[in-house]
């Protein structure tokens, strides 16, 4: 199908310095937790988006010197010959597909405490990188740079420039974002320094104007040379001569780099939720880089729909639109755009599940692309699977694991039937979709339900609750049970482990909830489960009029949200929403009018008057349906998949559907993944201690 002309503009080359990108598609600089330890999977990764049609594929933060260290948290590294080969996979990939290949250059300061390399942190005034976030909390504290460090800190950008070039990268990045050295030497905050470097916005920026200086001589000018900055807070301060002082900083840069990519300076808002967060949500902050500057800007915003990228571009707001989440999703968007398939487009939920994998300091996975990270290891393309599928394939189950499978299934060339028990089809995300700020995560189901409907191998079966005979009469090869988990209503103990089912009045479950019912109030909701659900049943019965008491063993309402970004928006919403927060707490019984509890630690007894109880903590999968065909139909033959294997997240029932029909009929032999290991180092000095 043509491609809607009113997207053009967004294929129209731009110039980036030296160099042109081939369409306004820009695959910003993204954690994808792949180190140099994994060179092969790391350069698979980002070869698929040069497949899919980005004009640019970049690294995410690359070290330039073992004094930026963030471990536990992964990043690449440019310091010596061997991580110059590990590069130089991704850049040969990134060129073999057309694109160009981008190199974030990156010196973490106050904010890389360095616990491997054991460095002293480095900063401009001794002032340490705030510390919310739990998992960037370090008792270190930096050491104040002096000349010399400033002079060595120019010097490792320009040599790790020279060697980008080498590993032949085409754009390299100063970046001065998200609490880096550079940035901490923008904020007054953090630099409090009183020689040429600090104090007036010209001394602030001298720093990153040298570093791009020096980036630009090192290379010669044959590479563009990026300048990543984060504005929020700039924007928010006051200027005597500009109207912020951002806009007084890009005054001083607007012509020192080749290309602008702008941001936000917190991971939180940098990289919102959906839940919280729409589409575009940095503009208000970005928007005036263009009436300063003459040089291309790149930006962000989980974008996903076409015209709100266009509009992006005749605004006058962005030039190049920038990707992160939305390429993870579907490394094929801009493809599926230039090829007028737009409703085939994979988009982001916003769940930010990607962002997780790097907190938890592995390869990156995401909900709605099962494929994303497993390029290299399985061999998974995200568009394409090996037609090899014989016979015919039946699915049970229609919830994001089965519909993921089916639709593996069917792209393989199996015959594939697929039958829900409810009307529509889309499992626990029916309901979860509808809760407050969920809407976007229909989109897993809406994406699968749309290619499903357009392959004709595909029979759905809705309104079909199926029985061990019915599944036996079907006589399909295969059979794949989908049929999810369940919520039970037992309590746990101070470490949250489930102990025994509550009896008593008004005690209810998220499946309750889901069933439609609306509890009496005052109601408390009770999460040890400590992901989205239980606060996110708190919002929707405060919509429902109830007054809600939000209880949790944990120490922050959706405590494991820290890992997705959620959880200082859960706060701000509980404040705003009028949600009571009881923190550290466990439930110790419950009698229908009082609600026993008891602080984890000291043991301490409380109570609070409520009528209603709902216990959100523990979910069993196993399927009766299963372990009544396990015994009838060879092992080979049946399937048990997502919730029902293992109930977790929608991220795993999405990788576990598709993992299961990539394997049927398969033999394990090979399905098994590939293992990738790093380079050598080589004639590798350790370059200079900073202190
Ligand atoms: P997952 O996250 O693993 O995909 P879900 O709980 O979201 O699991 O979806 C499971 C789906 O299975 C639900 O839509 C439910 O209606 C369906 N289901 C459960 N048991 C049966 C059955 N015996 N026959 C048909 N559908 C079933
Ligand atoms: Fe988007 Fe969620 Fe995938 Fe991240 S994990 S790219 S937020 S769908």
């Amino acid at each position: 199908m043509p491609r809607d002309p009113r997207h053009d503009i967004l294929f129209e080359p731009v110039k980036i310095g030296p160099k042109v990108a081939r369409n306004r598609f820009f695959q910003v600089p993204h954690a994808s937790g792949m180190t140099n330890a994994a060179p092969h999977v790391r350069a698979a990764f980002r070869e698929m988006k040069a497949e899919g049609g980005w004009a640019v594929v970049s690294t995410g933060a690359c070290s330039i010197h073992p004094s930026s260290d963030d471990s536990p948290f992964p990043c690449a590294t440019l310091w010596d010959e061997a991580d110059l080969r590990s590069h130089m996979l991704m850049t040969e990939a990134a060129h073999r597909q057309g694109a160009l290949a981008a190199v974030e250059l990156w010196h973490g300061g106050a904010a890389a405490v360095n616990r491997t390399t054991r460095h002293a942190p480095l900063s401009p005034s001794g002032v340490p990188w705030m510390a919310t976030h739990v998992g960037f909390m370090s008792s270190a504290r930096p050491k104040v740079m002096d000349a010399q460090d400033i002079r060595d800190l120019i010097r490792w950008h320009a040599e790790a420039a020279v060697m980008a070039e080498r590993a032949g990268f085409d754009i390299l990045y100063v970046y001065a974002g998200m609490g880096y050295l550079p940035y901490q030497f923008l904020l007054s905050d953090y630099n409090r320094r009183t020689d040429d470097y600090g104090g007036s916005v010209r001394n602030r920026v001298r720093l990153v104007e040298q570093l791009i200086d020096a980036v630009r001589e090192a290379t010669g000018g044959r590479c563009a040379v990026a300048l990543r900055i984060s504005m929020q807070e700039l924007r928010g301060r006051p200027s005597e001569v500009a109207p912020s002082e951002a806009h007084e900083v890009i005054e001083h840069l607007k012509d020192a780099p080749d290309l602008f990519d702008v941001k936000m300076d917190y991971s939180a808002t940098d990289c919102a939720a959906s839940r919280y967060t729409a589409e575009g949500s940095h503009e208000p902050v970005v928007d005036f880089l263009k009436t300063i500057t003459d040089k291309p800007v790149v930006g962000v915003g989980r974008f996903t729909s076409p015209d709100t990228m266009v509009s992006m571009v005749k605004r006058g707001v962005l030039d190049l639109i920038g990707g992160a989440r939305p390429s993870i999703a579907d490394p094929f968007l801009p493809k599926k755009i230039e090829e007028g398939r737009v409703e085939d487009i994979r988009e982001c939920i916003g769940c930010n599940m990607c962002i997780s994998s790097w907190h938890d300091g592995v390869w990156v996975r995401c909900t709605q692309n099962p494929t994303a990270g497993e390029e290299w290891r399985r061999g998974w393309h995200p568009e394409i699977v090996r037609k090899d599928g014989r016979g015919q394939v039946l699915v049970v189950g229609g919830g994001p694991a089965g519909l993921e499978a089916a639709l593996t299934l069917a792209r393989r060339g199996h015959e594939v039937a697929l039958a829900d028990a409810a009307r529509e089809f889309g499992g626990r995300l029916r309901w979860e979709s509808r809760l407050p700020g969920l809407n976007q995560w229909h989109r897993v189901v809406d994406y699968r339900m749309g290619q499903l409907r357009k392959l004709p191998n595909v029979t759905l079966y809705p309104e079909s609750t199926l029985s061990a005979a019915d599944v036996r009469d079907f006589a399909a090869d295969h059979v794949v049970i989908a049929t999810g988990a369940r919520w039970l209503p037992h309590l746990c103990g101070a470490n949250e482990l489930p102990s025994v089912p509550l009896e008593a009045p008004r005690v209810y479950t998220p499946d309750d909830i889901a069933a439609g019912v609306v509890p009496e109030g005052p109601v408390a909701v009770f999460d040890y489960d400590n992901y989205y659900l239980g606060s996110a049943i708190a919002e929707h019965l405060v919509g429902k009029g109830c007054a809600v008491t939000y209880v949790t063993t944990a120490g922050a309402a959706a405590a494991w949200g820290f890992m997705t970004n959620e959880q200082p928006l859960v706060h701000q919403s509980f404040a705003a929403k009028g949600i009571a927060l009881r923190t550290l707490e466990v439930v110790t019984g419950f009698d229908g009018e009082r609600l026993r509890l008891a602080q984890i630690f000291s043991g301490e007894a409380r109570e609070v008057a409520v009528r209603s109880l709902v216990i959100v903590g523990y979910r069993q999968g196993g399927s009766a349906l299963h372990e009544a065909l396990a015994g009838v139909m060879p092992r080979e033959r049946l399937h048990l998949t997502g919730d029902a294997l293992a109930p977790g997240a929608i991220v795993h029932a999405v990788y576990q559907g598709h993992k299961t029909a990539r394997e049927v009929g398969v033999s394990a032999a090979d399905a098994r993944p590939r293992r990738d290991a790093p380079f050598a180092p080589r004639d590798f000095q350790m370059p200079e201690a900073a202190e």
